[in-house]
C-alpha cells in the first residue's frame, strides 16, 4: 500500500472527520519512509492497524441546571492504544468537542505518551459541555452524571483520564469523588487531582513549566537560551499560566495572553501581580482577558490573535489552528526564532509548510507539551508508592523527560542544517508503539 493509497483508505473509513484525517495525513507524511524502511512493522501493516482507536466510547449525559430544566450533552472516551500501557489522556469540556476532535487528540495522545519513556497508552474524551457561565452546583451535577458511565470503562490498569481545556483540578475532584461513591474504592483512577486527593507536587505546573524546559533545548541548539527573550503567548489558561512563570523566572518577558475574545499586549511583560491577577480572572468562571487590559491599562485587541506582535519566541497555548498561514508569515516577518507549541496541533498544515521551509524551529504539541502528561504519569507511580515525592525530585524528573523528548527529536529529526521536530517526535513515537503493538501480536 502506498501513502496516498493509506490515506485514501482512511478518509473512506472516517469521511468528514477533519481534525482527525489532518493529524494522520501529518504523520503519515513524515514517518512514512521510515515505516517502508521497517520491513516487519510495514509487511504486518501496523501503521494501519495503529490509526484505528482499539475503543470508541460515545454516551449521553443528562443533568438538570440550575432553572429546572434538563439538558442534554454528548460525552466520549477514546481508548485509542493499549500497546505501551493504561489508556491515558484528557477529559475535555468544550462545546466544540465531536468524535473528530476526540480521535485527533486520542491519536496525539498515543504518540505524545510514547514520547515520554513511560509506560502509558494513549486515549481521550470530554463532552460537548461549556463550562462558561455554568454555576458550581451544574458542573458538579455534570460530573456526577458523566461519571454514572464512564465508571464502567475506566481503572487504575485500564484507562486512567485526566484534565484538559475546561477540566481543571475542580472537575477532577468532583469526577474523582463520584467515582469513588459508585464503586466504593479510592483509587488512583484520575490524575490530575490537586494535592489533598493524593495528586503531585508540580502537576499544575507541569505542562507549561516543560514546554519551556522544551523551548531551552530547542533555543540551545543555535546558542541560544530563553534568557531576554521576548516571547509571544495565546491563551490564558493553565499552560499559558505556567509557561508564562517559568518564562520569567528564566529571565524572558512574555508580551500577550488571549482568549477567543482577542488579545492583550502588555509591553512591560505579564509578571508579578499582574500574573496574580490573570490567574484570578481565569479562575473566575466569568473572567476574561480584556479584565487584564482594564486593570493594567494596555491594549486589548478585539477579535485579534497575537501572532502580529514581534517576537524571539512564540507559544500558543489555546486551541487547535491557533497559527494560520498570515499568522506564520507575520512570525516568520518579525525574525521569529522559534516556535513552540503548547496547544496540541496550533498550527495549520500551510503555515506548518511555510516553517518548514524557512529557518525558525518548530517543536510540535506532542513533543513540547508532553510535560503534563509525563507528571500525569509520575502522579501514577506516587499513586501506586502511595507516596508523595518532593516538588524537586518532581521537576527534575520532569527536566529530564523534556531533555529526553528533545533528544529523541535530533536523534530521528536532524537533517543536517536544522532539526525537523515534527518528524523526529513522529518517528521515535511511531516506533516505540508499533515495536509493542507487534510484539503483543496485532490480532
Ligand atoms: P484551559 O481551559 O485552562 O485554557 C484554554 C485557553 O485557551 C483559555 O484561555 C481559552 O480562552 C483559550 N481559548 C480556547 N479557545 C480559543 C479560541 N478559539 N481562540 C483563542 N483562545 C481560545 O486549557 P489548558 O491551558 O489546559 O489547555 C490549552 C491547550 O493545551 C489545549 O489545546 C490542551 O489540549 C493543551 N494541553 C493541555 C495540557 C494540560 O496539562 N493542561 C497538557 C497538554 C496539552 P476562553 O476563556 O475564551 O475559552
Amino acid at each position: 500500500m502506498s501513502m496516498n493509497e493509506f490515506l485514501n483508505w482512511v478518509e473512506a473509513r472516517s469521511p468528514k472527520e477533519t481534525e482527525f484525517l489532518q493529524v494522520i495525513r501529518e504523520t503519515a507524511e513524515s514517518i512514512w519512509p521510515f515505516y517502508e524502511s521497517k520491513k516487519e512493522l510495514y509487511d504486518n501493516r501496523v501503521f494501519q492497524c495503529m490509526v484505528e482507536p482499539e475503543r470508541q466510547l460515545v454516551f449521553r449525559v443528562s443533568w438538570v441546571d440550575d432553572q429546572g430544566e434538563m439538558q442534554v450533552n454528548r460525552a466520549f472516551r477514546i481508548q485509542y492504544n493499549s500497546a505501551l500501557g493504561p489508556y491515558k489522556g484528557g477529559m475535555r469540556f468544550h462545546p466544540e468537542v465531536n468524535q473528530s476532535i476526540m480521535k485527533f487528540l486520542g491519536f496525539e495522545q498515543t504518540l505524545k505518551n510514547s514520547l515520554t519513556l513511560l509506560p502509558m497508552g494513549g486515549g481521550q474524551g470530554g463532552a460537548d459541555f461549556d463550562p462558561k457561565g455554568k454555576s458550581e452546583n451544574e458542573i458538579r451535577r455534570f460530573c456526577n452524571n458523566l461519571m454514572m458511565e464512564l465508571y464502567r470503562h475506566i481503572g487504575p490498569n485500564i484507562d486512567v483520564p485526566a484534565r484538559d481545556m475546561g477540566v481543571s483540578e475542580r472537575e477532577i475532584g468532583y469526577l474523582f469523588g463520584a467515582y469513588g461513591k459508585i464503586k466504593n474504592d479510592y483509587t488512583g483512577v484520575l490524575t490530575g487531582r490537586s494535592l489533598g486527593l493524593g495528586g503531585s507536587p508540580l502537576r499544575v505546573e507541569a505542562a507549561g513549566y516543560g514546554n519551556v524546559y522544551f523551548a531551552e533545548e530547542m533555543l540551545s541548539t543555535i546558542g541560544e537560551s530563553v534568557e531576554e527573550k521576548t516571547v509571544t503567548v495565546s491563551g490564558y489558561g493553565n499552560v499559558a499560566q505556567y509557561v508564562i512563570e517559568k518564562v520569567n523566572e528564566l529571565g524572558g518577558k512574555v508580551v500577550t495572553v488571549s482568549d477567543a475574545s482577542g488579545f492583550v499586549h502588555d509591553p512591560e511583560g505579564v509578571n508579578g501581580e499582574k500574573l496574580e491577577y490573570l490567574k484570578e480572572i481565569k479562575a473566575d468562571r466569568n473572567g476574561k482577558v480584556s479584565d487584564y487590559a482594564d486593570q493594567f491599562g494596555v491594549t486589548f485587541y478585539p477579535d485579534q490573535k497575537p501572532w502580529s506582535i514581534p517576537c524571539d519566541v512564540a507559544i500558543p497555548c489555546a486551541n487547535i489552528n491557533d497559527i494560520g498561514e498570515e499568522d506564520a508569515k507575520a512570525l516568520l516577518a518579525n525574525s521569529c526564532l522559534c516556535l513552540v507549541e503548547g496547544a496540541n496541533r496550533a498550527t495549520e498544515s500551510k503555515a506548518a509548510a511555510l516553517i518548514k521551509e524557512s529557518n525558525m524551529l518548530f517543536a510540535p504539541g506532542k513533543a513540547a507539551n508532553a510535560g503534563g502528561v509525563a507528571v500525569s504519569g509520575l502522579e501514577m507511580s506516587q499513586t501506586s508508592q502511595r507516596l508523595n515525592w518532593e516538588i524537586a525530585e518532581v521537576d527534575d524528573r520532569l527536566k529530564k523527560i523534556m531533555k529526553n523528548i528533545h533528544d529523541q527529536c535530533v536523534e530521528y529529526g536532524d537533517n543536517g542544517s536544522k532539526v525537523d521536530y515534527v518528524k523526529g517526535a513522529n518517528v521515535a513515537a511511531f516506533l516505540r508503539v508499533a515495536e509493542a503493538m507487534l510484539s503483543r501480536g496485532l490480532d
